[in-house]
């Protein structure tokens, strides 16, 4: 077992090292490579050792270097050293983190992330937090307690009776929901369809003079991020006017929450902190390990009666079970994890990590718009949408940006445009690291359209 962990902890050293100077996107062959792994299941046993080694030598060099500094994919955050040293750990550790008498360490370190992610969003005390697999399922627990409270008080116990002829609520959204908020919206019985779509305006943010009428029946789902702008819905118009309204009011705020601890962009988020619940996601813009989302409930007893499960052989105390609060039982401590990054970062180390990526962005599209490309979005937070020209010359140049291997962002459609996203959620990302990105865009660009590299 010594050897082998020494044996890994070698080769995860060599492969952080090499992020530095491999490509982004794995080459062809190393893709091609991969078919060394399919053959059937041997009779015999194989060593450890070779498994290790067989996964490092022909899986590491397919990886996508998301771990690195010049990855724009997506919302794709890296993994801080304290949170990856404490998910070495921890998975050592072996823990079942549902129940504390399973794991009294993973519970406890739960709780003690979840008191300080509540008191950095400024929710109440008593809210409920629940450690989740990523947003959508954070999405999803959020909706199955809105769905309890809003149906409890129509005198409907949706839990033992279900959804067949309960009493109607009215889902409303707006028109740039994100897709896995309509996703989690039809596990939990709304329906993707059955939902008002309020008008965004050109930024992508709901447009509050446009909301319908709210009722005390009414499941209002914002935004904090707009998956391509970074956009926020105006939260501070909208939310106090709508639980005023009697209106359960549920943000996706998968990577935009984490602008609640810098002084420079908290404004966007504010008034995020009066919300019934709130989505986010860990493994983004925190910086931890796949897969690590969070859900965070003001009204604790309404998360918790939708998602609690008790049976006479799971001994629960009365203190904070983490089973109560998510969808899984059995499942990893990724709260050992959270506990870790935070706790690593403190909270200036935070808003520098948020504000720096923000700079990054800002960098960003300040040199693409240098060099006469067409910067979509206000740039207010990490993302940068970018077009290089009419669709199909922006098609072609993301493919060679992609196909290059210094940098990877991926493609969009932004308001009728074909564009590329770029998203800077990584603590691995340094100033060095944007300038290398943005020569090699400018460059394969320039290459494409003939305009002049500045
Ligand atoms: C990424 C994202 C999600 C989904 O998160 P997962 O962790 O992939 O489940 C939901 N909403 C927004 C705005 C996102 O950016």
């Amino acid at each position: 077992m010594n050897d082998l962990l020494k044996d890994a902890a070698e080769r995860a050293a060599r492969y952080l090292e090499s992020l530095d100077e491999r490509r982004v996107f794995p080459s062809a062959e190393a893709i091609a490579g991969l078919s060394i792994f399919e053959h059937d299941l041997p009779e015999e046993p194989t060593d450890p050792a070779e498994v290790l080694a067989m996964l490092d030598d022909h899986g590491s060099p397919a990886t996508v270097a998301s771990a690195g500094g010049r990855y724009f994919g997506f919302v794709i955050g890296s993994t801080l050293p304290a949170a990856l040293a404490a998910n070495w750990l921890a998975g050592v550790w072996d823990q079942n983190a549902g129940i504390i008498i399973a794991s009294p360490i993973a519970a406890r370190l739960e709780e003690i992330a979840a008191r300080w992610l509540i008191d950095l969003i400024g929710m109440p005390a008593t809210s409920a937090v629940g450690f989740v697999t990523g947003a959508t399922m954070a999405n999803f627990s959020a909706l199955a307690a809105a769905r309890h409270a809003l149906l409890a008080r129509q005198g409907w116990d949706v839990e033992t009776q279900g959804l067949f002829d309960a009493p109607p609520i009215s889902v409303v959204v707006g028109d740039e929901v994100h897709a896995s908020m309509l996703k989690a919206l039809s596990m939990v019985g709304f329906g993707r369809e059955r939902v008002i779509r309020v008008p965004v305006d050109e930024q992508g943010r709901m447009r509050a003079d446009s909301l319908p009428k709210l009722t005390e029946s009414t499941l209002l789902c914002l935004q904090a991020g707009n998956v391509n702008s970074g956009a926020f819905d105006p939260l501070d118009t909208i939310i106090p006017a709508a639980r005023e309204a009697g209106a359960w009011v549920h943000v996706d705020a998968a990577f935009g929450l984490w602008a609640v601890v810098s002084p420079e962009k908290a404004s966007l988020a504010r008034g995020i902190e009066q919300a019934d619940s709130i989505a986010t996601d860990a493994h983004k813009w925190l910086n931890v390990p796949y897969d690590s989302g969070l859900v965070f409930c003001r009204d604790g007893d309404a998360l918790r009666a939708a998602l609690s499960t008790s049976a006479a052989y799971l001994i629960q105390t009365e203190h904070r079970e983490p089973m109560q609060t998510t969808p899984e039982l059995s499942r990893r401590g990724r709260g050992i994890e959270v506990w870790a990054a935070l706790l690593s970062l403190g909270r200036s180390g935070l808003a520098e990590l948020i504000e720096r990526n923000c700079r990054c962005a800002q960098r960003m599209a300040e040199g693409l718009t240098t060099a006469g490309y067409d910067v979509l979005n206000d740039v207010v937070l990490n993302q940068v949408v970018v077009a290089f020209g009419d669709d199909d010359t922006t098609r072609r140049i993301v493919a060679a940006i992609q196909a290059e291997g210094t940098t990877w962002a991926g493609g969009t459609m932004w308001h009728n445009r074909a564009a590329m996203r770029i998203s800077v959620s990584s603590w691995a990302t340094t100033e060095a690291d944007i300038e290398r990105s943005l020569e090699a865009i400018l460059r394969i660009a320039s290459n494409e359209t003939g305009k002049e590299t500045p």
